[in-house]
């Protein structure tokens, strides 16, 4: 142990920070607001808390947050905090994310999710219960971040003790230093060995194929050293994972031992642990990670870096109001910052699967920030329920753009959550309760007069959990999906995870019924975390939980009072179209509906591959949309089969919102 606790000091004098220890508490000292720019890795988010910490800013019973765009960066450095102050997590150093915390009353340098901090203002506004807020991987311009970078601009003009650090990877130090008065900048010099960039010669049709072809080449010739593969998402981790174990299997025992470890966000926190554990000698690892390892956690000891040039990105067109996760290109900062991860500890090298030509010319030179192209609805609602008014004047760092804040405006307004002066109705109020979409949220709410309360908060919490529910092995395909044709029940895919998750219940949630069922067990345990939070909250806005006992019909008019958005009818050929703005779409091949095809049906959400698909799809009643949003649909609109325009009565809507040119 003695051995265990001197290797973490070392460790921490390793760092580049250490080095700035002094002039960077003394700056904090003597000013209030403070821009801080450092490599990935130089230790600012592990360290700069503890050292703020020894210098006595949690003297007062006053704590240190730091907050983080990504609940696994959260998770994991606080571990490692926790770790290196000898502590239990969750007692002096703790985190908190949606759904889950992990503090204390002991706890004094709390981690959180940017979109836990932006939550929090509702119950605390002057965050008086912090000495010093840290808003780290600013860069990263995350929608929370954004609005936060707003809201403690304000808190610290009316708390002269508070101090604020904006920390960043790259570039912005200047602009961020604009924006807070110009703040002095705080920078960090990094160690940076040089990195070889190579590049294909001709595009890459599959670039999964296109990584492991890389990975395993880089494996027979190149010398130790580990490799990070940057990788959109769960699945395609997945994918490649299995694809490279196969082809290291055939292989056979004439390569040295490759470790294959994965990093995503539904990654349970013991696994993701697994990728800071030292290779074993004479051993390679390769990491294959989203994009959270490309500023917010760092791997140490990676010399070969494999750059495919996509990341995954929630988009949303304000032109057809529609919403959906795709995988982009990444921009040529991102594609700097993967290639500096190679460089961290010894000259690397990166191998960018995409061309040079198409680095130079199709690649933006930065990424657009968050609030430029999501949804706003529910940053709009949260700032509402913060006496926040008038958005049109809010202090953003970059403006929204006009579009996505109408838009959002007349969501809430369409969805009862504001009234026609744009101000929070009670119903708006109870909405903002919930740290959920405004239609899932509105959905929860819809279900106590639907008297479904019991089954929505289910269905809610299963869809919360990212649709990693099913499992399908590759050599089991056919037991799968027989396993999940026997959770289809009438109604749709979100009747089918209420199923599954009342059988799991009435198993008294056993693993080895999910085993059997080819259900993900993590996945359910986390949806029953999900749902215990959900509950409590409701009983905060006094819902009971009620069952309608097998009656679908209410459970679906609640799940359409939310989601009355996302509805579409069926067209020529299998095709959908949206009533909102008549796009095609199709129900996703996942669907229990895929081959029944009602002629109304309702989304949760769209996702674009090769075409736009619905996936969670319930079957509904025209005449429903009455019932749930009289004011938004009207019947003869329903009716008539072309179809082609909303209704005119939100133009007028616009004009009362408060929102004025
Ligand atoms: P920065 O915020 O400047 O990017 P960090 O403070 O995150 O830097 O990282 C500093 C060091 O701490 C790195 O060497 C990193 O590998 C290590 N580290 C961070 N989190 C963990 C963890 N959960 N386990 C082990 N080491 C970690
Ligand atoms: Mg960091």
């Amino acid at each position: 142990a003695q051995k265990k606790k001197m290797d973490i000091e070392e460790t921490r004098r390793s760092l580049p920070i250490y080095h700035y220890k002094e002039s960077l508490v003394d700056a904090v000292q003597n000013h209030q607001v403070l821009i801080i720019e450092g490599e990935t890795g130089s230790g600012k988010t592990t360290q700069i808390p503890q050292y703020l910490h020894e210098a006595g800013f949690t003297k007062d019973g006053k704590k240190i947050g730091c907050t983080q765009p990504r609940r696994v960066a959260a998770m994991s450095v606080s571990a490692r905090v926790a770790v290196e102050m000898g502590v239990k997590l969750g007692n002096e150093v703790g985190y908190s994310i949606r759904f889950e915390d992990c503090t204390s009353e002991r706890t004094i340098i709390k981690y959180m999710t940017d979109g836990t901090l932006h939550r929090e203002f509702l119950s605390e506004p002057d965050l008086q219960g912090y000495s010093v807020m840290i808003i780290d991987e600013a860069h990263e311009r995350t929608l929370h971040t954004d609005i936060l970078f707003g809201l403690v601009k304000d808190i610290a003009r009316f708390r002269p003790d508070l101090k604020l650090l904006i920390s960043s990877a790259t570039l912005d130090a200047e602009k961020f230093s604009t924006f807070f008065d110009n703040a002095p900048i705080f920078r960090i010099p990094g160690r940076r060995f040089p990195v070889d960039i190579y590049y294909t010669k001709a595009p890459e049709a599959d670039y999964i194929d296109a990584a492991t072809v890389s990975i395993l080449q880089i494996h027979a010739t190149q010398p130790l050293g580990d490799i990070l593969v940057f990788l959109t998402g769960q699945e395609e981790i997945e994918t490649c994972q299995e694809i490279l174990q196969e082809r290291v299997k055939r292989l056979g025992s004439k390569l040295k031992e490759l470790l294959i470890l994965p990093v995503y966000s539904n990654l349970p926190s013991e696994m993701q642990a697994k990728i800071f554990e030292p290779t074993p000698p004479g051993a390679r690892k390769v990491v294959l990670a989203t994009n959270i390892a490309e500023t917010s956690l760092t791997i140490d000891n990676i010399i070969y870096v494999i750059d495919p040039g996509f990341c995954k990105q929630n988009n949303f067109n304000s032109r057809t109001g529609m919403e959906s996760l795709i995988v982009v290109p990444i921009s040529k900062a991102s594609a700097n910052q993967r290639a500096g991860r190679a460089g961290r500890v010894a000259a690397g090298k990166c191998f960018r699967l995409y061309t040079a030509w198409a680095f130079k010319h199709e690649l933006e030179d930065n990424t657009v920030p968050e609030i430029q192209r999501i949804n706003l609805g529910n940053a709009v609602l949260m700032l509402k329920a913060l006496g926040i008014n008038d958005l049109v004047h809010f202090d953003f760092l970059d403006p929204p753009p006009h579009e996505t804040l109408v838009l959002a405006l007349e969501q809430l307004y369409a969805l009862g959550a504001l009234n026609h002066h744009g101000e929070l109705t009670k119903l708006g109020r109870r909405m903002a309760e919930f740290p959920v979409d405004p239609m899932m949220a509105k959905m929860i709410l819809a279900s106590e007069k639907y008297k479904c309360s019991d089954e929505i908060v289910t269905i809610c919490a299963m869809l919360s959990v990212n649709g990693a529910i099913f499992y399908r092995p590759k050599d089991k395909i056919i037991h799968a999906d027989t396993a999940r044709k026997n959770f289809n029940c009438p109604g749709g895919d979100h009747l089918v995870l209420h199923n599954v998750y009342k059988q799991w219940a009435d198993t008294e949630f056993s693993t080895q019924w999910c085993y059997e069922n080819f259900i993900q067990y993590r996945s359910m345990k986390r949806a029953r975390d999900v749902r215990e939070q959900l509950v409590g909250l409701m009983q905060r806005v006094e819902i009971d939980i009620v069952s309608t006992d097998g009656d679908t019909v209410p459970i679906r008019k609640a799940i359409t009072a939310g989601y009355f958005y996302h509805i579409a009818r069926l067209s020529k050929g299998g095709q959908y179209k949206t009533v909102k703005h008549n796009q095609t779409v199709m129900v996703h091949p996942n669907s229990m509906l895929f081959e029944d095809l009602p002629r109304w049906v309702l989304y949760h959400e769209l996702v674009f591959t090769t075409k736009e698909f619905m996936r969670q799809v319930i079957e509904i009643e025209s005449k429903w949309l009455l019932e749930v949003a009289p004011h938004y649909y009207k019947a003869r609109e329903l009716e008539d089969s072309t179809n082609k325009k909303m209704p005119k009565l939100l133009g007028k809507a616009k004009a009362e919102l408060g929102v004025v040119n």
